[in-house]
């Protein structure tokens, strides 16, 4: 029932729907025409071409008894019987003036008929006629108790407008056989009408059926193309994401959030040729947490790595952003500074020992204490940075040996 109420509504806002309402509504108000409007003068013609027939029939009776002088009845008894004879309802004989000379009704008799229609058409020579239905007037006011033919035939003699025979020609019976075959072409029109609004509504619902099936898969396709592109929208936005976390990994120490090995020998390797070719100081500085596997031993991998993360947020506010910090190994760390003199970059490695040395971290309720030991290498004549990160490690290991929780600067042996 959904269906079939969607499939008339999308037909009523179609511009055929309009056209199929048009051609309706003609071919309605046509069907009215066609009996009535379009077979009417056939029958009228037919019945006038009977009538002046018998009106010539007539007026040869009546000039017959014009010119016999001595006829012993008159006009009007000879019209009355010419009435009986042809079966009408009234004749009448006017004069060239109008008047009335004779009729089948005698109250007729000295009337002039004036109207325009009598001087107008009937004087010239037009036959004048009008279809008066049963119970109506005639052309000249009458009651008419039939459905009659009122036709006057104007007479002429040698060209000259002589006389006018009225007659009242009774077409009741001719009206009532019409009548029959205009309902009978009116029914078929009808029937023809009805299956051609039936067979049209039918192709129409077709149609609209059609039209609407059409919507709905492009409905679909288009809901189906939204979906699709939200989706490929989503995981584009994912896999930006993904790209940015998978290069954050690959440059990035995930613990501390520090430059990893690769990365960080890579940038300073940069570091390296630019100092070389401009002929500015370059300070490789390793440090390597003391006795850090004790801490893992005596309070779990998990506090390891919180120091860990605590010694990288210790030491970086000493760095300045051109200098390059990062975490190389397990507990090994590298900074690699530039443009500062011999003695600058060993105090700046001398307050990070310090320090760390002094902070106290706390990790839950337990206080531990760091130290870290540093090397430091100042480029000189190292072919690349791999040399004098060798270099600076072995400087770290000096302080190793020196004890721990203390600086070294290489030295050449
Ligand atoms: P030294 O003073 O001689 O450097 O002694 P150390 O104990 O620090 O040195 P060692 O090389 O013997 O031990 C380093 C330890 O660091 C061993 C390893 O378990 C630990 N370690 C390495 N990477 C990590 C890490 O990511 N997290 C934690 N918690 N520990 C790590
Ligand atoms: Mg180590
Ligand atoms: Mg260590």
């Amino acid at each position: 029932m959904r269906l079939k109420f969607e499939v008339v509504k999308n037909i009523f806002q179609k511009n055929i729907l309009r056209c199929y309402v048009v051609i309706v509504f003609l071919l309605i108000v046509s069907s009215y025409f066609t009996g009535k409007k379009i077979l009417m003068p056939f029958f009228y013609n037919h019945m006038i071409n009977m009538a002046i027939y018998e009106n010539q029939k007539i007026s040869e009776h009546i000039f017959m008894h014009e010119s016999i002088k001595e006829a012993n009845i008159s006009l009007n008894e000879e019209l009355a019987m010419l009435k009986d004879n042809f079966k009408l309802l009234k004749i009448k004989f006017f004069d060239a003036q109008g008047v009335v000379r004779a009729s089948t009704d005698l109250n007729d008799i000295g009337k002039q008929n004036t109207e325009k229609y009598f001087i107008n058409n009937v004087k010239k020579g037009e036959v004048f006629f009008k279809i008066i239905q049963k119970g109506s007037l005639s052309l000249e006011k009458e009651y008419i108790p039939k459905d009659v033919a009122e036709i006057y035939f104007p007479q002429f003699i040698d060209g000259k407008f002589h006389s006018v025979i009225e007659i009242y020609y009774d077409i009741t019976h001719i009206s009532g056989e019409f009548n029959t075959i205009i309902k009978k072409i009116d029914s078929i029109y009808f029937a023809a009408v009805g299956v051609f609004i039936l067979f049209f509504s039918f192709i129409l619902y077709r149609l609209s059926v059609a039209d609407l099936n059409r919507k709905r898969n492009e409905d679909e396709i288009i809901q189906l193309n939204e979906t699709l592109q939200e989706k490929v929208r989503k995981r584009t936005f994912q896999l930006l994401k993904k790209n940015k976390e998978l290069k954050k990994l690959a440059n990035f120490d995930s613990l501390t959030g520090l430059y990893n090995r690769g990365f960080l020998l890579n940038l300073a390797s940069k570091y390296f040729d630019i100092a070389k070719r401009n002929n500015t100081s370059l300070f490789i500085i390793s440090f390597d947490l003391d006795h850090f596997k004790h801490i893992n031993d005596s309070y779990g991998h998990a506090m390891g790595d919180d120091v860990l993360k605590a010694f990288t947020q210790t030491v970086t506010p000493f760095m300045r952003n051109s200098d390059l910090f990062g975490r190389v190994g397990g507990e090994e760390f590298v900074a690699c500074i530039q443009n500062v003199k011999e003695e600058g970059a060993l105090l700046l490695a001398q307050k990070i020992c310090k320090a760390i040395e002094k902070a106290t971290f706390v990790f839950n309720d337990i206080t531990i204490h760091l130290t870290v030991s540093i090397g430091i290498a100042k480029l000189t004549n190292e072919k690349n940075i791999d040399e004098l990160i060798e270099k600076s490690d072995k400087a770290m290991y000096q302080a190793k040996e020196a004890g721990r929780n203390q600086v070294c600067s290489y030295k050449e042996a």
